[in-house]
């Protein structure tokens, strides 16, 4: 696990864009957000500090700050994890993830390439056809 760690972390580092939090990323996170952020676990269903939360205000990547949603964005699912329809332009980056049998894609913050979730279109939501299925720990909220 430590040297996948150092391949996740090496390009960020030689990048030179990330200034602070580089090397406290790792140390200023705690267990269980490393779990999600780090290790792409997911919090369970329904236990999310954000799942059931409507002020007004941003949600930013929990690890680096940037902003990445807006509260306007949110809806409600009734999936069990904070959803929604947009996202504050080139917040993510998504990829292919096919662990656990299921193709998905996930979704991370580009600019620190924390894990945040999941990507699902076609369930007709709203208007944009998307869902960001986002967990809590992942996030940051900031009230306007
Ligand atoms: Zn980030």
């Amino acid at each position: 696990m430590k040297k996948l760690i150092l391949i996740f972390f090496l390009p960020l580092i030689t990048l030179g864009q990330i200034n602070d939090f580089d090397m406290s990323y790792n140390k200023k996170l705690t267990k269980q957000e490393k779990e999600v952020i780090i290790n792409k676990g997911t919090e369970h269903p329904f236990s999310g500090e954000y799942n059931d939360f409507y002020e007004e205000g941003t949600y930013n990547c929990k690890a680096c700050d940037q902003e990445l949603y807006k509260s306007n964005f949110k809806f409600k699912s009734n999936c069990g994890w904070p959803s929604f329809d947009d996202e504050i332009e080139g917040a993510t980056i998504k990829t292919e993830d096919n662990s656990f049998g299921m193709r998905r894609i996930e979704i991370c913050c580009s600019n620190c390439n924390g894990h945040l979730g999941h990507l699902f279109y076609g369930e007709n939501y709203t208007t944009t056809n998307t869902r960001h299925c986002v967990n809590s720990i992942s996030l940051n909220f900031k009230p306007k």
